[in-house]
């Protein structure tokens, strides 16, 4: 198997399942009871801001309620300790479980329950209170704030940092993701096709599945501890194969 220097990783909603935040419900199209069109689009957040607030609110405050999870742990651990390259941590998830598990550098590429952002000006704060259609810019005083989410039909953040680290790894680890969310379903078809290792680790095949070289199958608070330590041990991908 081919060294392995850089790590490229790419979470989504499974991650976080164990840690009691309910994943993204594609077949029915219901976010928490909602339809998604209602709450994770512009057009839904220019019919009923209230709503849309409110949705958004629900979920921040539940992350005073949530902790990482042992998935969560083992990728801040494999950042701590790989030496022989980077490891680079991209999600899809609006919580804060990865940075409350030790890990710096978290690319949100869709944004961030814990900042609110501002039509008016662009200013991007933290938050972590409830945000509505009153609040008010800290940057130039408008009362024109939305959740820092990236909704449907939005552009991720990040895109060109993201390209150049898809074209710079030698491992790709894509976990609890579904592969149905675009961009980010044609990341493991780009670095698989520029010679990384591809390996997805969920509970069962994803819609992408077809680009990985390994697929670990189970729940990741249990899957990934234990494959973070066997490739800190070896540093290499050959105990797959034992
Ligand atoms: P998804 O909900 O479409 O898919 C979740 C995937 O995780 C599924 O393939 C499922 O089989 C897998 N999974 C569930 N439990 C798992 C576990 N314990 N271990 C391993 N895998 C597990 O998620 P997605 O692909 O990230 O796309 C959904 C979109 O909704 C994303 O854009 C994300 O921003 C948003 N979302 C975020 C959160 C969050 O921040 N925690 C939660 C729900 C949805």
């Amino acid at each position: 198997m081919k060294e392995i220097r850089n790590i490229l990783i790419l979470t989504g909603a499974g991650i976080s399942a164990e840690s009691g935040i309910p994943v993204f419900r594609s077949e029915t199209g219901l976010w928490e009871q909602h339809r998604v069109e209602d709450v994770a689009t512009y057009e839904g957040f220019m019919r009923n801001r209230p709503l849309v607030h409110e949705f958004y609110n629900r979920m921040r405050r539940n992350l005073f309620n949530v902790r990482p999870n042992p998935a969560h742990f083992a990728l801040a651990r494999l950042a701590n300790e790989w030496k022989k390259g980077s490891v680079c941590l991209i999600t899809q998830n609006i919580d804060n479980l990865h940075e409350a598990a030790g890990s710096g550098n978290v690319i949100h590429m869709h944004g961030e329950l814990m900042r609110i952002s501002c039509e008016s000006c662009g200013a991007v704060v933290d938050w972590d209170k409830d945000s509505s259609v009153d609040t008010r810019c800290p940057k130039c005083g408008e009362a024109a704030m939305r959740p820092h989410i990236v909704w449907f039909g939005e552009i991720p953040y990040h895109m060109e940092h993201i390209d150049e680290l898809l074209r710079d790894c030698d491992l790709f680890m894509s976990i609890g993701t579904s592969g149905v969310v675009y961009p980010a379903a044609n990341f493991a078809r780009m670095t698989h096709a520029l010679g990384a290792y591809n390996i997805e680790f969920n509970l069962e095949k994803s819609a992408t599945a077809g680009s990985f070289d390994r697929g670990i199958y189970g729940k990741a608070g249990t899957t990934l501890p234990e494959f973070v330590d066997s490739l800190l041990k070896t540093e290499n991908l050959d105990f797959l194969d034992r």
